[in-house]
This record gives C-alpha cells, sequence and structure tokens, in this order.
C-alpha cells in the first residue's frame, strides 16, 4: 500500500461562546485543518490539526511530495522523514507529525479491519470518562447568550452540564483574573459540588510564589491536580515541595527530553498527554509507559478537537492502563463537528470510543464544505490576542489581569 494524495482543507467551526484563557482568547471558533491521506488501493485516512488560530494546509501541501509513494504502516521511518529530532530546529512538525500518522493509523485500520485501539494494544475500556472543562467566556457576540464571569456564572455553567452530560469532574480554565478572584470561584465551585472532583489550570502565568500561596489555600479541596501553576520545570519543582496538592502540566513536559528531566528531578506529578503536541497516539503511549514505571499520573490532554481529534484521544484513552483522571475535552463548547452524526455524545460522563475501523469517524463532506466556507469568510485569529483588550499581552509571572467586574459585550465577527 502507497500513499497516493494528501489534501488538507481548513475549517472553522463554531463555538457556543469566545472562551477566555490566560493568553488570550479563542475568538468564538475553532480553526482547525482537515488532512485526509489517500492509498492506492483507495482508502482515505483521516487527520487533524489545529494551530493556535491560523490555518495549516501550506505545510501538508510542502510535505506531498516526499511522502507520495510511502507506506503508511512504515510509521517510524515517515517521523523521521517528517520531524527528524535534529532538523528540528528549522522546522518544528511535531503536531504535522500527528496529524499524518492520525490518518496512517486511520489506514491500516481500515485496510485491517480493525479499530486504531486495536493497533495500538487492544482495549482495556469502551468508554473514556471526560471533565466539565469550563473557561470564562464572553457573551456570544450575536445572541448575547453564554456568558461565564461571575461566581454564579460558573455554577449555572456547571451544573447545566453536569445535568447534560454527567460530569462527575470539574475542571476550571483560569489565569485570567486577579489569583484571589479566581481563588474565591474555584473554592466555590467546590462547595457547590462536594462530591466532584476538581482541577484548576491558570496556564503558567503566576510566579511561584503566588502558586505557592493558592496551592496551599486549596489543599483541603478534593483536588485531581493543580494544572501549570507557573512556567518552568524549576518554577513547578519550587511551588511542588511547598504544595500539597499534585502538579500536572501539559506545557513544560511534551516531549522526551523533558520527560527524562522530570523522571530524574520530579517537578510534575501528572503528565497530561495530548496526541497533537506528543507527535501522534504512538508518542503517548511511549509517553504514558515512562511515566508508568516512574508511576507519574497521566491524564489525557485537549488542544481543542474536531471529532477526528477527539477520535484520537478516545482510542489513546481506551488503551491506557495508567489512566486514572478524567480526560479533558473543548469539545462541548463546540456547536458541530464535521464528521457524519454531528457531534459525539456523552453518557454519563464519558464518551464511547468509535467500534469502526480506523479511527472509526468519517466525514461529512456537507459539513467540510460548510465550514471551509465559514473560514474562507471569517478567516484565522491570533489566539494569543484577546479582542476585548486591544494591546494587552500578558507578561510571565502575569499581573495585568482583566477585571472581573467587567461585563461589557464584545465584538468579534461571527
Ligand atoms: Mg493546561
Amino acid at each position: 500500500m502507497q500513499i497516493r494524495d494528501i489534501r488538507a482543507t481548513t475549517v472553522t467551526v463554531p463555538l457556543e461562546a469566545p472562551l477566555r484563557h490566560a493568553n488570550g482568547c479563542h475568538w468564538g471558533r475553532f480553526v482547525r485543518t482537515i488532512v485526509e491521506v489517500e492509498t492506492d488501493n483507495g482508502l482515505i485516512g483521516l487527520g487533524e490539526m489545529g494551530g493556535g488560530g491560523e490555518s495549516a494546509e501550506a505545510v501538508f501541501r510542502a510535505l506531498k511530495t516526499s511522502l507520495v509513494g510511502h507506506d503508511p504502516a512504515r510509521l517510524e521511518e515517515m517521523r523521521f522523514r517528517v520531524a527528524n529530532p535534529t532538523a528540528s530546529l528549522y522546522n518544528n512538525r511535531t503536531q504535522v507529525l500527528a496529524a499524518l500518522e492520525f490518518a496512517c493509523l486511520d489506514i491500516l485500520g481500515q485496510d485491517w479491519g480493525v479499530p486504531v485501539s486495536e493497533i495500538l494494544g487492544g482495549r482495556l475500556r469502551d468508554r473514556v470518562r471526560f471533565a466539565t472543562y469550563v473557561f470564562f467566556r464572553y457573551p456570544n457576540p450575536r445572541t448575547g447568550a453564554g456568558e461565564v464571569r461571575t461566581i454564579d456564572q460558573v455554577i449555572r455553567q456547571t451544573r447545566e452540564w453536569k445535568r447534560c452530560f454527567g460530569f462527575t469532574t470539574h475542571k476550571l480554565k483560569a489565569g485570567v483574573f486577579p489569583p484571589d478572584y479566581e481563588l474565591e470561584v474555584y473554592r466555590a465551585l467546590a462547595a457547590a459540588f462536594p462530591g466532584d472532583s476538581l482541577r484548576f489550570d491558570p496556564n503558567g502565568v503566576w510566579s511561584v510564589e503566588q502558586a505557592i500561596r493558592f496551592g496551599q489555600a486549596i489543599e483541603d479541596l478534593r483536588n485531581d491536580y493543580l494544572e501549570d501553576p507557573v512556567f518552568g520545570l524549576n518554577g513547578m519543582r519550587r511551588t511542588r515541595q511547598m504544595v500539597r496538592v499534585p502538579l500536572a502540566t501539559n506545557t513544560v513536559v511534551v516531549n522526551f527530553e523533558q520527560l527524562a528531566a522530570n523522571a530524574l528531578d520530579t517537578a510534575v506529578d501528572v503528565i497530561l498527554l495530548d496526541t497533537t503536541f506528543w507527535g501522534g497516539i504512538r508518542a503517548c503511549l511511549k509517553a504514558a509507559a515512562v511515566c508508568d514505571t516512574f508511576q507519574l499520573g497521566v491524564a489525557v490532554h485537549s488542544s481543542g478537537e474536531l471529532g477526528i481529534q477527539l477520535a484520537t484521544m478516545l482510542h489513546l484513552g481506551a488503551v491506557l492502563p495508567n489512566l486514572t483522571f478524567a480526560a479533558d475535552a473543548h469539545y462541548h463548547h463546540l456547536t458541530d463537528d464535521i464528521i457524519e452524526g454531528g457531534l459525539m455524545h456523552y453518557e454519563d460522563g464519558a464518551i464511547r470510543v468509535p467500534e469502526g475501523p480506523g479511527l472509526g469517524v468519517r466525514l461529512n463532506r456537507e459539513k467540510l464544505r460548510e465550514y471551509a466556507e465559514l473560514y474562507r469568510r471569517l478567516g484565522g485569529y491570533p489566539y494569543d490576542q484577546d479582542p476585548a483588550r486591544p494591546g494587552w499581552a500578558p507578561t510571565v509571572p502575569n499581573d495585568r489581569w482583566a477585571d472581573p467586574a467587567d461585563g461589557r459585550p464584545v465584538e468579534i465577527p461571527y
């Protein structure tokens, strides 16, 4: 079997409302590049990639000539062709490799008549549990609905999603407002859902001293972990010495070098594995085995997915023996998907691992066209800027917080 063609299509799919984060905002939509790898026997494998609000089409076009004729089963060889570690100073293609790996695994699964999870060792579970992943949100610019800023709004949103989807783990994405305000919000969340577990993620924008203050103030709560309170392994290590809450990261341990450093001199307790940031599902499995050996925790990270990437997270979650935490997903902030059947469903806080061959999801071509057209109309957006705070950029550590009393609507083209 040989790769005959590689196609990439940029889509933008609307979110219920713009998502605020420590470094900027998702401007009411996700921009994703959908990758189709076609083989000489007519199979089409699907991949997906983000890109901070921008299209990644060009890089797939550029790589096509070197990959046409390649056997999709030779994934290790493809790793060196696409993301040779000694060449990565010039072109870091880790996420590109991931999208191509997804597509090739999808092809292999279809060719062999098995789900990707069976190729990766076989599933240990049929459903993967997820956390709520509550963001502070601006109101939807068109409808005015969906704002999450006040304590009441955070609890109302969490309660609504718990009722609809059955979540029992609640993650608050933070680092937007002054830490004392976010502490009040987090403690109110814990009080409102006393039987549920919690996690908090300010995206690494605090000082170590601020992180210690916050971490110590939540030690009595039912925390899964405190995620990236500061940036850098050394900052995490200093925080960890003073805080009795497990620390987690998706920012400072995202490759094997950093994983080795963390095993030799532990700074982080739980490693959030991201099928995109690590360069594919198989890299995440290798990392999980290292974590298992050193008794570090693992969880599944979300970098803003549509259904193809979600399928990769589900197949990963299905085969990880040491997955003891609910996975993260931005997925329930979306209004639609580009896969057949529309958005996947939650049952009791979990999503079923697809059972069809390959990734088990197929493109809805009408939706692909519709959201490619929406991308052409709206274009990209700067993920690291906030449309309501022109000129603002956070420092690290940050002290330029947004004002929790500021409820002005934001104007974003929709
Ligand atoms: Mg994070």
